[in-house]
């Protein structure tokens, strides 16, 4: 990191190819802005930056802590070179391998090289049709590069292939949510809590925000009791007793189903 005493030292200056996105930093656990971009090094005399010490290449500056992790830009280009090389060569030696195609978008993601990651994440769905996992692996990818509808292609492939292994019912699940079928969602999300508590929270919780957003607050406040008697180590976490606490304070509840807050939550 810079610094700088009496305003000689080092610093940062400029920022080019910014990528900014929403993970939780590595030091301080927020969840919040994180940015990757290029910048300059210099040493600074009264804080002006005045003899360059080459590129740097930040990685997941915080918004919060600002933190962040840094290295050399050469080196940073020449490691994302050898990833990419690296990985177009294993698939060109085994066009089939679908394994090596997820791995290779992967590597294309971490580098943003975010165009050539489309096209074969395109031409990977092609080549494998029949493959639940390739598919649902894709659909997954498809859905956080915000490509809704060649996710959803790729979702209805995995329907298509086995309608009722345990990550079909997610996907139906909240497919239904998303269309407002609260119902037949509700019913999907239970069944598969009930299979797997802790590694079905996630529809159950997209179930709450259904309900309240239908203000169906005691249907949400009922899911909510329903994942505490699923899973009550989950009392332990403070950001999923929040809501909970205020759906409860609307609702005019006087037990609470998660614990009170500690002498220091008064101030949270
Ligand atoms: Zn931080």
């Amino acid at each position: 990191m810079p610094t700088t005493i009496n305003g000689i030292g080092t610093t940062y200056f400029g920022k080019k190819n910014v990528e900014s996105y929403s993970s939780a930093c590595e030091s301080c656990g927020q969840v919040t802005t994180l940015s990757d971009y290029e910048t300059g090094y210099y040493i600074c005399i009264l804080f002006i930056p005045v003899i360059p010490l080459g590129r740097r290449m930040i990685l997941g500056q915080c918004a919060m802590c600002t933190r962040h992790r840094v290295m050399p830009l050469k080196e940073w280009e020449t490691i994302k070179e050898e990833s990419i090389s690296q990985g177009i060569d294993q698939l060109s030696s085994n066009v089939d391998d679908s394994n090596k195609a997820l791995e290779l978008l992967g590597t294309y993601t971490a580098f943003k090289q975010y165009d050539e990651a489309k096209q074969l994440a395109l031409a990977t769905g092609k080549s494998h049709p029949g493959n639940y996992d390739v598919q649902l692996a894709l659909g997954g990818w498809f859905e956080e590069m915000s490509m809704a509808q060649e996710a959803d292609e790729c979702f209805q492939r995995c329907l298509n292939i086995d309608f009722d292994c345990p990550s079909s019912k997610r996907i139906r699940c909240i497919t239904h949510l998303e269309q407002q079928q609260l119902t037949e969602g509700e019913a999907i999300a239970l069944e598969l809590f009930a299979q797997d508590p802790v590694s079905q929270i996630g529809p159950m919780l997209m179930l709450v925000t259904a309900f309240e957003s239908h203000g169906q607050d005691a249907q949400a406040y009922k899911t909510y009791q329903r994942i505490v008697a699923g899973v009550p180590e989950i009392k332990e976490d403070k950001e999923f007793c929040k809501p909970i606490r205020k759906l409860e304070k609307k609702l005019g509840v006087t037990e609470s189903i998660v614990p009170k807050r500690g002498f220091f939550g008064l101030f949270g």
